[in-house]
């Protein structure tokens, strides 16, 4: 490492603006990521997709119900256009026979007999479809409310992420002037340290004898060390290897 020798103490500080502007937009990158309202969102959509299954299982109950109930109706609908013929048939006048007549009226018997026998079997189907037909609109109350408060919280995701994007380029700029100020060398100087340390914090303030960048007390004997390095000469912190600054 090899930093302009008219470096002096204020210069240095610039790596600690830029670390702390870093750091800024990590804390922004963080807070996007972990917004609570996206785990709100996420329990919505879970709560939504149970939802519809719940809904599907439901419909092809439904439906395999009210298909009876509807082959049914039409059938009385058949029964009754059949028993309003005999019925004309039998009043209608034209009638010589009495054993017509007879056969007739016992068709008539015969096919009110199987209409009270269906009327039975759709007033079954329909208490079976009650308890169904209330939970189809329980959830889809309940899914329209879900619906709601997602659009509602992506709405906010939304508003929250637009800030917080807002925030970070008004950091980025602070940061480019702020590495103008700084000149190359210094920039690079931090840039490798920022390499170096990965997602740790790069550079840290020597505060007293502790290292601002992982708050450990620093050693005596290495604190002499440090201090009597040329001001322009950066050291690093014995602990976890942050650039101090002094
Ligand atoms: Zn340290």
């Amino acid at each position: 490492m090899s930093v302009n020798k008219e470096a002096t103490l204020s210069e240095l500080e610039v790596l600690v603006e830029l670390q702390e502007l870093d750091t800024r937009l990590s804390q922004l990158d963080h807070k996007s990521r972990t917004l609570p309202e996206l785990e709100h969102l996420a329990k919505l959509e879970a709560e939504d997709s149970e939802l519809e299954s719940k809904f599907a299982e439901i419909e092809l109950e439904l439906s395999a119900l009210r298909k009876s109930q509807n082959d049914r109706e039409v059938e009385i609908q058949q029964l009754e256009d059949k028993v309003a013929k005999a019925t004309s048939s039998l009043y209608g006048g034209d009638m010589t026979s009495p054993k017509e007549a007879a056969a007739l009226q016992s068709e008539i018997d015969s096919l009110a007999g199987r209409q009270s026998v269906l009327e039975d079997q759709i007033i079954e189907l329909m208490e079976e479809i009650e308890p169904y037909a209330t939970e189809e609109e329980r959830i889809e109350v309940a899914r329209n409310a879900c619906l709601e408060t997602v659009l509602a919280t992506q709405d906010k995701i939304a508003m929250v992420l637009s800030e917080i994007e807002a925030e970070r380029s008004a950091v980025k700029q602070e940061k480019q002037s702020v590495e103008e100020r700084a000149g190359n060398d210094l920039v690079l100087l931090y840039e490798d340290n920022r390499k170096r340390m990965g997602d740790h914090t790069a550079v840290g303030r020597l505060m007293g004898t502790s290292c601002g960048a992982c708050f450990l007390e620093i050693a005596a004997v290495e604190i002499d060390r440090i201090r009597r390095l040329p001001s322009d000469q950066p050291s690093e912190c014995p602990e976890c290897g942050a650039l101090l600054v002094r």
